[in-house]
C-alpha cells in the first residue's frame, strides 16, 4: 500500500490549456513501500567461456568480477578469454559453419530460432532479474521491453529462416559465413538478440563478445542455446574488455564483422579492417533531436521526451538527448518538464516502481559528472529535482539543461546518461538545421498535429530512424540504424537480413 512521505497536504498540479504548469511543491510525492522482484536470477558464482557448444575455462585461467551498479556488490566472476580462445572459438564456428548449419535447410535452422524464442520466453523473469541486477536498469523495463523485444527478434527470425527467397526479390542469397560480433552493455540481452538471430536464419554461425560490465545474461543465453540443442560452434561467447573485443574483430576468419558501441572504438575498428574485403555493419553513438512544434499535444510530447532520454537512465545510443523546441511554447514545455521529472523516482532498479535506476559502472557516472559540469560552466542552466539517491551505488539525478546553445559540449556530446539539453527554433528550417547540426545521425523525433510537417521533417532529418508523436519505439520488422557518424548497415526487418547475406 502506498503511503505518504510527508503529512502536508498534497495539491496536485493541474495545468490549464496555454499555461504553465504549476510548480509542484516538493515532499508531495506518494511513497510507495519497496517491492522488489523476487524472482531467482538463478546465477552461477563463475561463468565459464562459450566454445563449441560448453562452458570452457579460459586458457589464461584468468576471472573478472561482474558487480551491481544498484549496490556495487560482486555478483559472479566472469571468464577472461585471450587470442588463443579467441581462436578456439572461430575454429569451432567455421566447422560448424562448413559442416553442418550452412548445410542445414532454412526450415530447420527456423526451428532451432523458435525453441531459443520460447526457452527465452519461459525463462523470462529469471533473465529480467539477471539484467537488472548486472546492468542496473530498472525492472520494469528489463522486464516489460528487454525480455520481450528479445524473445521477439528471435520469433521474428524464426519466421524469416524458410522464405529468403524474399530477402531480395529477383536474387538468390546465400550466407556469408563466420561472423564475428561485438555488443555494448545499454541492451546487453537485447543487442545480443539483434546481432544473433538474423546471422543465424541467414545460415551464418557466429563468435560474439557481450560488454565486460554486463556477460552474466548472454552466458545465460548460453545455457539455453544448449538447452535448444542448437549444434555445438554455430554460437560462441568469449568474454572479457576492449583487447578481446579487438582479438574477435581482427581474427582471419570472419568474412563479416558487426559492431554496436562508441563511434570511438568503431572507427578504430574501421581502420584496422581497411582494405580487407571483411563486410561490416557499425551501429554507433547518437545525439538525436527530439523536436516540439506549438501545435503538438504537449502532456503527450512531455511523457515522449521524459521516455525518450530518461528511459534506461540515458544509456540508449537513439535517447532524445537534445529537445528542439518551438519558441512560443518553450516555457511551458520547460514548466511541465520540470513537474513530470520531479515525480520521477530514481532508486534500487530491482524495486518495481523504479523508474530510473542505477549507471551502468563508475567510469560511466564520472563521464556523465564531467560533461555535466561543462553544462554549468558554459552557462547553461541546470535543473535537477532535490529526490534522494541511495548512499552505495552509481546514480545520477535526471538533470535538465535550458539555455544551451549549439556550441555547448552539452549540446554536441553523446552523455549517455539522463540528461536533456533544450534549445528553441522559431522555424521549421531552423529546427531541420539545428537538428542536423551534429556529426550524428541515428534517430530524430517530431511532434506536431500536421502530417504535412512530419513528412517534410522525415524527409529533411538526416536520422536511421523519425519517430512521429512517439519516442522509442521499435519492432523486429523495422530497419534501425545510422546515418554519419552513428554508422552504417541496418539491424532488423528484412534490410537488417541483407547484411548477412550475400547476393548470387
Ligand atoms: P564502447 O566502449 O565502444 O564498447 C562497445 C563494445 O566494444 C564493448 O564490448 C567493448 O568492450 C568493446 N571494445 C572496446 N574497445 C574495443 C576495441 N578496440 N576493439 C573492439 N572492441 C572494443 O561502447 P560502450 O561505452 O560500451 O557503449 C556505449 C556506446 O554504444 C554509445 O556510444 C552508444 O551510442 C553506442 N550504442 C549504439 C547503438 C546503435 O544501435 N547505434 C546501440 C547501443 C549502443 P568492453 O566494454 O568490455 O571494454
Ligand atoms: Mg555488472
Amino acid at each position: 500500500m502506498p503511503t505518504l512521505a510527508s503529512e502536508k497536504k498534497t495539491t496536485r498540479p493541474s495545468a490549464r490549456p496555454g499555461r504553465p504548469a504549476p510548480e509542484l511543491i516538493f515532499g508531495d510525492l506518494w511513497e510507495f513501500d519497496p517491492a522488489p522482484e523476487t524472482a531467482d536470477p538463478k546465477l552461477k558464482a563463475r561463468y565459464e567461456l562459450f566454445i563449441n557448444g560448453e562452458f570452457v575455462a579460459p586458457k589464461s585461467g584468468k576471472y573478472f568480477d561482474s558487480v551491481n551498479p544498484a549496490n556495487e556488490q560482486k555478483l559472479a566472476e566472469i571468464a577472461l578469454a585471450s587470442a588463443a580462445d579467441v581462436d578456439a572459438a572461430y575454429q569451432a564456428a567455421k566447422a560448424a559453419y562448413d559442416n553442418v548449419w550452412s548445410k542445414l535447410p532454412g526450415r530447420e535452422r527456423a526451428k532451432y530460432l523458435f525453441r531459443i524464442a520460447r526457452l527465452l520466453q519461459d525463462r523470462a523473469r529469471e533473465f529480467a532479474v539477471a539484467e537488472t541486477l548486472d546492468g542496473g536498469k530498472p525492472i520494469k523495463e528489463s522486464r516489460d521491453f528487454d525480455v520481450p523485444m528479445a524473445a521477439a527478434h528471435f520469433f521474428y527470425h524464426a519466421g524469416w529462416a524458410d522464405k529468403l527467397d524474399y530477402v531480395a526479390p529477383g536474387r538468390r542469397v546465400a550466407p556469408l559465413g563466420v561472423v564475428g560480433q561485438v555488443i555494448p552493455w545499454n541492451f546487453p540481452l537485447l543487442m545480443l538478440a539483434w546481432k544473433l538471430a538474423p546471422a543465424l536464419a541467414m545460415g551464418n554461425t557466429v563468435v560474439l563478445k557481450p560488454a565486460e560490465t554486463t556477460s552474466i545474461t548472454c552466458l545465460k543465453l548460453a545455457e539455453i542455446l544448449q538447452d535448444a540443442g542448437l549444434p555445438p560452434g554455430v554460437v560462441n561467447f568469449v568474454t572479457g574488455a576492449g583487447e578481446v573485443g579487438a582479438a574477435v574483430m581482427n581474427h582471419p576468419i570472419p568474412a563479416k564483422i558487426a559492431f554496436t558501441g562508441s563511434t570511438e572504438v568503431g572507427k578504430i575498428i574501421m581502420r584496422s579492417l581497411a582494405g580487407t574485403d571483411k563486410k561490416m555493419t557499425m551501429e554507433l553513438g547518437g545525439k538525436a533531436a527530439n523536436i516540439v512544434f506549438d501545435d503538438a499535444p504537449l502532456d503527450q510530447a512531455v511523457e515522449g521526451i521524459v521516455n525518450g532520454i530518461f528511459f534506461n537512465q540515458g544509456h540508449v545510443c537513439c535517447a532524445g538527448s537534445r529537445l528542439l523546441v518551438h519558441e512560443p511554447v518553450a516555457k511551458e514545455v520547460l514548466a511541465k518538464l520540470k513537474n513530470r521529472i520531479k515525480v520521477l523516482r530514481v532508486g534500487d532498479p530491482i524495486d518495481k516502481n523504479t523508474d530510473i535506476g542505477a549507471i551502468n559502472s563508475k567510469e560511466q557516472l564520472g563521464k556523465i559528472t564531467s560533461l555535466v559540469a561543462s553544462g554549468v560552466k558554459e552557462g547553461a542552466e541546470m535543473f535537477q529535482p532535490a529526490c534522494k539517491l541511495p548512499t552505495k551505488g552509481f546514480y545520477f539525478r535526471p538533470t535538465i539543461f535550458s539555455g544551451v546553445s549549439m556550441s555547448h559540449r552539452v549540446a554536441r556530446e553523446e552523455i549517455f546518461g539522463p540528461v536533456l539539453s533544450i534549445l528553441t527554433f522559431r522555424t521549421v528550417d531552423e529546427a531541420i538545421e539545428k537538428a542536423n547540426n551534429t556529426a550524428y545521425g541515428l534517430s530524430a523525433g517530431v511532434w506536431t498535429d500536421k502530417g504535412s510537417r512530419i513528412l517534410k521533417m522525415s524527409t529533411e532529418l538526416k536520422a536511421g530512424v523519425v519517430w512521429a508523436n512517439t519516442y522509442n519505439k521499435f519492432d523486429p520488422t523495422s530497419p534501425f540504424g545510422g546515418y554519419k557518424e552513428s554508422g552504417f548497415g541496418r539491424e532488423g526487418g528484412r534490410q537488417g537480413l541483407l547484411d548477412y547475406c550475400k547476393l548470387v
